[in-house]
């Protein structure tokens, strides 16, 4: 299929745009937790979860704001957790390898993302995907489910040192793609990340949003250009059909 569109590259977010999760934080949190109820010393699920958290986010700016290395930031989530809940610290790591493997197979490719990136490929249009995590856990995602090969790049925001919405990481992913903005489209399911950053770096943006979950108005700044339920009505918009 010729594609009738001005469009040069496509890029993709990638959690939530390309791969769905099938469980939350809090489900995959109690699913670690259960596999290692046994040696954590009788601590209850609230306990260990209002514990974890904070870390988790704590740990994860410092990974964002470059103090820290994501793979440290990652492991002391955890060993500060257990630190805390003055159990045995050898647990970090059997821990750390079950909570990415938690987070890495409770996801799936999102409908359609096989046979419209192959569409869009075999279009002559450049493909990449950019997103915002810690470098390991998300290149394990793109392993899992073979994505590398269905796109041109892949940059991920702890390998970028920049993330979303930040300039940088736009500016960073248009020189990989090797287009000019207005020739660029940016497809992410997260106004504030994916189509703010994107329309500040000039890109044409489109929001996923399957459940409708961004229906009311977004603030200017924030508005895609073409709004989509699913990866398929890409193909319809650079058609030209739309
Ligand atoms: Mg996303």
């Amino acid at each position: 299929m010729a594609l009738l569109t001005s469009i040069k590259s496509v890029l993709f977010d990638m959690d939530e745009t390309l791969l769905s999760h099938g469980r939350d934080f809090r489900e995959l949190t109690n699913d670690l937790f259960k596999e290692f109820e046994n040696k954590l010393n009788g601590i209850e699920f609230t306990r260990f979860s209002k514990t974890l958290w904070p870390k988790a986010v704590d740990m994860w700016f410092m990974m964002y704001d470059g103090v820290l290395p994501g793979a440290i930031a990652r492991q002391y989530t955890i060993t500060n957790t257990l630190r805390q809940l003055e159990v045995d610290l050898d647990l970090a790591e059997p821990m750390m390898e079950r909570w990415d493997e938690l987070f890495v197979t409770n996801t799936s490719m999102m409908d359609d993302a096989e046979s419209v990136l192959a569409e869009l490929r075999a279009g002559g249009i450049r493909l990449g995907i950019v997103t915002n995590g810690y470098s390991e856990v998300q290149h394990r995602k793109i392993d899992h489910h073979g994505l590398e090969p269905m796109v041109d790049f892949v940059l991920v925001s702890e390998d970028a040192q920049s993330h979303k919405p930040d300039p940088g990481i736009f500016e960073n992913a248009l020189q990989r793609a090797g287009t000019a903005p207005e020739n660029t489209m940016f497809v992410g399911d997260t106004p504030h990340t994916d189509i703010e950053g994107a329309l500040a770096t000039g890109m044409i943006p489109v929001l996923i949003d399957p459940k409708d979950a961004h229906t009311e108005g977004l603030p200017v700044h924030q508005e895609p250009h073409h709004r989509i339920r699913g990866l398929k009505e890409l193909l319809t918009i650079l058609n030209g059909s739309d």
